[in-house]
């Protein structure tokens, strides 16, 4: 590594998951130099932290995937509907193999600081062992959901047994059979890992402050059939994906609205779909559930029945009912036995949002306010901050060494989710006021405008891309406007990170672009069909 006015890449990645590979190929075919560092000990991204009992994609197998290589579609081997993070890693291997990737990536790195130089119109990268590295163009591939949120509660440290996030789950395994457990949290994490673990643990409670509304996830094998079906149609899949609203292969909109359909015709057609399990439930039924309130609010009754029709105690069922904020305005996690779980003699919940606040840690577990419970693992659930949280953990200085930590401390701005105005040659991929959606989808649109932005400079010789602060402006204004329009702006009443209203030290704020993706891709494309209007280019560094 140097630091010396010719860059040791053209562009340099952080993170080796999705982002990173995607960045790896589309570089690499404009004929660009790219390395990718990790500080994980794996490629994997999402697939190499979350590795806790149960960990798998709510996205359907087959478009939860990169679409770069036809080949590599046909080729690979899905086993389920939705896949496990091993699964997930191995599909991973399978493109870093085939596409000869690993030459591009160093794993066991951490990146402790990135500084733009503005005379040398280069990026520094500096290693946690001190080492620096440059590139002309610098990407965030961090991920969006990665950067895990640890509540501040009293007396955490006192402890004795393991305790850790679910991202960061022991990478030698743990072994929690027979013993006692306790996750802080139910959120998706929660809901995926209470039914594996309740299986062999000895006991397993649930601290829930919030209750969630949860849809079925529908696991099944993938079959000779479905396989081939799928991989006859890939190209209808991945237009499907790049035209729909959330970036998924869904049939939708489907042209019906709960407000113009009669009641029973409602609740027909919500029976009809509700066995299909995924996501498809919000998007295939009709297209009103998530602007129209009095629609949200009968689909949501008809979810939370529906979800706990089989849990048999009226007062837990009580407890895990949603309230006072509507369908989707948390990201409603799909259920693969969570509330069946809770039938079992070893499964209990506690409910720290209304009846009995967690105090503090103790040696032996959690006291609440209205008694002690004992644990030997105390797991975090506790989610992540989201969009922002990456970036922010590392040190990225802009123009004049402005942090942008700093500048995102009351409105996360950026241009797209990609540009921020005063940060010159860098590129987010899925940064905030990036819309929420298949992140596969996200990911290869997103990496397809950096190169097209960095192709252009090269091609025409310009040195440095200054993203526009009027540019970021008018999408932060439009970005907020949408947002305002619809019932996820209800989230900061929920702690939803939709909105960093998780969070303890920030203020929430509108983190998520919700126009749709399948718009914002055609945004994109338009942008660099104009030429990147949304930047100022120049020659010269300096
Ligand atoms: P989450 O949905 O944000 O849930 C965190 C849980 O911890 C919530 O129940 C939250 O309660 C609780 N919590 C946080 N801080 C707390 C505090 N100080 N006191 C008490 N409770 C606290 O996090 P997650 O389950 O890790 O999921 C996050 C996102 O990651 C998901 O929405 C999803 O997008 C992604 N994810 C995806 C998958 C998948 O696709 N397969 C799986 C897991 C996660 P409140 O609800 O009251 O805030």
């Amino acid at each position: 590594m140097s630091s010396n006015t010719q860059p040791d890449y053209d562009v340099i990645g952080i993170g080796a998951g999705f982002a990173g590979l995607a960045l790896i190929h589309y570089a690499r075919e404009a004929g660009l130099s790219v390395h990718v560092f990790d500080k994980a000990d794996d490629i994997g991204g999402t697939w190499t932290w979350n590795r806790y009992p149960g960990a798998a994609s709510d996205s359907e197998c087959y478009y939860y995937c990169l679409t770069f290589s036809k080949e590599l579609l046909q080729e690979w081997r899905w086993s389920v509907r939705y896949p496990s993070w091993d699964e997930n890693l191995s599909y991973m291997h399978f493109v870093a193999d085939r596409c000869d990737m690993w030459p591009h990536i160093t794993l066991n790195t951490e990146i402790s600081r990135a500084d733009y130089d503005e005379t040398a119109g280069l990026w520094r990268i500096t290693t946690a062992a001190g080492e620096t590295c440059t590139c002309r163009y610098f990407v965030s591939a961090m991920g969006m959901i990665s950067e895990p949120v640890i509540p501040n509660f009293k007396g955490m440290d006192r402890f004795k047994g393991p305790c850790f996030h679910s991202s960061r789950w022991p990478r030698e395994g743990l072994d929690y059979a027979g013993k006692r457990v306790g996750i802080i949290g139910s959120g998706a994490t929660t809901v995926q890992m209470l039914p594996v673990m309740a299986e062999t643990a000895g006991h397993v409670t649930v601290f829930q402050r919030t209750a969630n509304f949860v849809m079925p996830a529908v696991q099944k094998p993938m079959t000779p059939e479905w396989e081939a079906d799928i991989k006859a149609h890939y190209d209808e899949i991945i237009a499907k994906c790049r035209n729909h609203v959330f970036g998924m292969a869904f049939d939708s909109p489907v042209g019906r609205t709960i407000a113009e359909t009669p009641p029973e015709e409602v609740q027909r057609i919500f029976e009809e779909h509700w066995p299909r399990g995924s996501f498809r439930f919000v998007f295939e039924t009709f297209d009103d559930l998530l602007s129209n309130p009095e629609s949200n609010r009968i689909a949501g009754e008809f979810v939370i029945r529906k979800m706990l029709e089989g849990v048999k105690d009226p007062v837990l069922r009580d407890k895990l009912t949603p309230k006072g904020y509507p369908f989707f305005a948390k990201r409603p996690p799909l259920d693969h036995g969570f509330f069946a779980a809770f039938n079992r003699d070893n499964v209990s919940l506690v409910d720290i949002g209304n009846e009995e606040p967690l105090v503090e840690f103790t040696e032996t577990g959690v006291r609440t306010t209205k008694g002690d419970y004992d644990f030997d693992i105390i797991v975090l659930a506790t989610g992540f901050q989201a969009y922002t949280g990456a970036q922010e953990a590392l040190p990225i200085r802009g123009r004049g060494g402005l942090l942008l930590r700093d500048k995102w401390e009351d409105v996360s701005s950026s241009i797209m989710g990609v540009f921020v105005a005063e940060f010159p040659n860098l590129f987010l991929v899925t940064g905030p006021q990036a819309p929420f959606a298949n992140l596969p989808t996200s990911i290869e649109q997103n990496v397809i405008y950096i190169i097209d932005c960095i192709r252009k400079m090269r091609d025409e010789g310009y040195a440095v891309c200054n993203p526009r602060a009027d540019a970021e402006a008018a999408w932060v204004a439009h970005t907020a406007d949408i947002h305002a329009q619809t019932l996820m702006a209800q989230g900061d009443k929920v702690h939803s990170w939709m909105m960093g209203a998780n969070l303890e030290a920030r203020k929430p704020r509108v983190l998520i672009y919700f126009g749709g993706a399948n718009v914002y891709y055609d945004k994109l494309r338009e942008s660099a069909d104009a030429g990147f209007p949304e930047v100022a280019f120049e020659r010269q560094a300096g």
